[in-house]
């Protein structure tokens, strides 16, 4: 018989994609049981109005089996099947809907999705197979016809024998190689499971014979291996039942199987939408994060569905980046199932669905937030930076979305508060929300700004991730209060009285402050006289838009080295400090110096930095004590 070759595009790509790196070879049995599922959907279809058919839908079913000896996989459907010109037609073409071009965009890729990307998925069959053969006698027709090729060089179409119409597709699989075993799809456990992880919810049983160890009967211990006819399937996807039939179990076993995790979720989000978009969605949010959260190896993404077939395992495009922890899929029928990720990316549908899935997340959180506080807070202990760092990412775009979210810790009760708690019980004459940072609550609680806040009757936020700050500068107000870090200079806590007369002092001790900055150095900006401090002698505080906290966070930063808040230091105008200091600038100018040496080094060591020079201070302090 002489062989038919394949038209030019398509072998050139056929020869491509059976050669290509592709790493998920196991995706073939994916692409052939769909096939085979849309071929018995055609003839349900029909036969919903043509009695003719005389099948009810449980008659139909798909069938695999597998020959280890003569190295075969067989795919049976009792569906549509396909005439020889339909055998021509849909095998003997493929590339339908593409260029050529991808392999050489693609080069460097090595995880392209070629198969979805051309709607190739019968001839995925080759990448696992040297010889494939497709036996199929369409409804209603009295004739079968089998169509057999070993890939890139051609096909033979004949006329065959076969009883009833479908399909039956025979793979006969490539001899291992060094970097390949072909063969592990040779077995039946393999293949079981390819179906639970792929096609776990095509709408017809899928059903395999596997061995079985069963009782020999008439004996009481001995056993003998028999094959059993088993449905691999489990056909109605848990996300497509009502809700009102899920018992809050099945979720709970659903997920841990699914993401394998071994905890319960936190939360479990189910919703079916209709409208622009249509889809059901699955959501979970976990108890902990998992191992790998917060390194770069974590991928983020929910499995996307198109009835019931699993099309993508990680859809990175369906959940912002501050919403990576969720798990969980989305099921739509109106995305198709040769889809590649990235055609994916400028989905409107897709797009459209991951804007709603952000909303139900966020309305989940936000109600969890406002009626159960406490699982609320366990959640944001685990996952709370990530909101934050939402925050600022791609320049604060979806602050509004998240500032609701936040919790901080704060001086009252050292209890977690949100932003808006904070502003509806600050007191009269309040204007601005304080916050200070540090390594620990309890270090913060020792600042002596934070005390001068306190003393007043302000709330003190007390922040200590590094990410908090540029959160809260992102934001830049909430409820129109700004936001005051409680080592700026202008702290504000002073009456108009006390401010002229802080600043009549300032003026008058000019000459004093000014030898003082001089014998510290490039280090501090200014020195000046306050009276916010208590008990403490002196302090630092910072002057521009950058805080010493963030020159900390930002120095450790590769590339942002040599960014510089500006320092002021501090001194107690109430403390005897400023009377011998006062002394000293008329009797003593090279004392004055080395006391601003120490009181300086004091002042960074309350401040939780270390001491830039300790030779030198050392060297002091012990003159001072001879
Ligand atoms: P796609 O499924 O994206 O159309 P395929 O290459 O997988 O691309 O299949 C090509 C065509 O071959 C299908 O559209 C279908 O018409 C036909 N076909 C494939 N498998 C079967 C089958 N088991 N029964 C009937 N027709 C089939």
């Amino acid at each position: 018989m002489r062989k038919k070759q394949f038209k030019a595009e398509s072998k050139k790509l056929l020869d491509m994609m059976i050669n290509s790196i592709y790493t998920h070879k196991e995706i073939f049995l994916r692409e052939l049981i769909s096939n085979a599922s849309d071929a018995i959907d055609k003839l349900y279809y029909r036969s919903l109005s043509d009695d003719t058919v005389g099948l009810s839908r449980e008659d139909y079913k798909i069938h695999l089996s597998v020959d280890k000896d003569k190295r075969l996989i067989t795919i049976s459907d009792n569906g549509c099947g396909m005439t020889a010109e339909e055998l021509e037609n849909n095998l003997g073409t493929i590339a339908r809907s593409g260029s050529l071009n991808f392999k050489k965009e693609n080069e460097e890729a090595d995880d392209v999705d070629i198969i979805g990307q051309f709607g190739v998925g019968f001839y995925s069959a080759f990448m696992v197979s040297d010889e494939v053969s497709v036996t199929s006698k369409a409804f209603g027709q009295d004739k079968a016809y089998r169509w057999i090729s070993a890939g890139a060089d051609g096909y033979t179409l004949e006329e065959c024998e076969k009883d009833s119409h479908g399909t039956v597709i025979e793979l006969h699989i490539k001899p291992d190689t060094d970097e390949e075993k072909y063969s592990e799809f040779l077995d039946s456990y393999r293949i079981s499971a390819l179906v639970k992880k792929y096609s776990d919810y095509i709408r017809y049983p899928i059903t395999m014979e596997m061995e079985t160890s069963r009782k020999k009967e008439g004996t009481e211990d001995e056993y003998e291996t028999v094959l059993e006819e088993r449905t691999l399937n489990s056909m109605v996807p848990l996300w497509k039942k009502s809700k009102s039939e899920i018992k809050p179990e099945e979720y709970n076993a659903f997920y841990k199987e699914k993401f394998m995790d071994y905890e319960d979720p936190a939360r479990v989000i189910h919703t079916k939408t209709e409208g622009q978009a249509t889809y059901d969605a699955l959501l979970f949010i976990p108890k902990h994060a998992p191992f790998d959260y917060y390194t770069k190896e974590y991928e983020k993404g929910l499995q996307l569905y198109s009835n019931g077939v699993l099309i993508m395992d990680k859809c990175a495009d369906l959940l912002p980046d501050y919403y990576s922890f969720v798990k969980g899929l989305v099921d739509s029928a109106d995305l198709s199932l040769n889809i590649s990720r990235e055609m994916l990316q400028h989905d409107y549908q897709l797009k459209l669905i991951s804007k709603n899935i952000e909303k139900k997340i966020t309305k989940e959180l936000s109600a969890m937030l406002k009626n159960e506080r406490e699982a609320y807070e366990e959640f944001y202990k685990v996952f709370g930076v990530q909101l934050k760092y939402g925050m600022y990412a791609n320049y604060g775009a979806n602050k509004d979305t998240l500032k609701d979210l936040l919790l901080f810790h704060s001086s009252k009760e050292q209890k977690y508060v949100t932003l808006k708690e904070y502003t509806e019980r600050m007191p009269e004459g309040q204007k601005s929300i304080y916050y200070a940072s540090g390594e620990t609550l309890a270090k913060i609680d020792l600042l002596p700004q934070v005390e001068a806040v306190k003393d007043k009757g302000y709330e003190v936020l007390y922040l200590t991730d590094n990410v908090d700050e540029f959160a809260l500068q992102m934001l830049m107000n909430y409820n129109e209060k700004n936001f005051l870090n409680v080592l700026s200079d202008n702290l504000d806590l002073d009456t108009e009285e006390e401010k002229d007369s802080l600043n009549k002092l300032n003026e008058d001790s000019d000459a004093l402050l000014k030898a003082m900055k001089e014998a510290i150095g490039e280090s501090v900006h200014s020195v000046r006289f306050t009276n916010k401090l208590k008990n403490h002698p002196v302090c630092l505080s910072s002057g521009g838009a950058i805080s010493l906290e963030m020159e900390k966070v930002l120095n450790t930063m590769p590339g942002a080295g040599g960014v510089k808040a500006e320092v002021v230091l501090e001194i107690n105008a109430d403390h005897p400090i400023a009377e011998k200091l006062k002394e000293l600038f008329v009797s003593d100018k090279e004392k004055l110096a080395n006391y601003a040496k120490i009181l300086y080094a004091e002042a960074r060591l309350i401040g939780g930095m270390s001491i830039e020079n300790p030779t030198e201070l050392s060297s002091l302090v012990t003159d001072l004590m001879l």
